[in-house]
């Protein structure tokens, strides 16, 4: 459940962007959350709402994207999509990937009134 304490940070992390920006509220915030993050979308979002609730963003709409894991290839010597963590390449079959995408969880916008 490190959920839990994802959402704290995410929610401080808007809490400091609204107050930098003299907010009264915010309205939405959109959070990118790679697939290879292992990073339960719902469990963060049910653990922001709770952790929001009677702070600037207790409203606020989360809004969740899951940009796709991609991973370097050293053997096809590209870039290949890559299901989850530990998998092979899905074009050569070969082991050597370095995960360049889809591992990250950023705030990636914030709406505030
Ligand atoms: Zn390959």
């Amino acid at each position: 459940m490190h959920e839990v304490a994802l959402a704290s940070s995410l929610l401080q992390l808007v809490l400091d962007n609204a107050r930098q920006q003299g907010a009264r509220s915010v309205r939405r915030v959109v959070v990118a959350i790679g697939t290879l993050s292992h990073v339960e979308p719902r469990a963060l979002a049910q653990a922001f709402t709770s952790a929001s609730m009677g702070t600037l963003a207790g409203e606020a709409e989360l809004a969740i994207e899951e940009p796709p894991g991609s991973a370097w290839c050293f053997d096809c010597g590209d870039t290949v999509p890559l299901a989850k963590l530990g998998d092979d390449c899905p074009r050569c079959g070969g082991g050597k990937l370095v995960v360049n995408g889809g591992d990250e969880m950023r705030l990636k916008a914030l709406e505030v009134l």
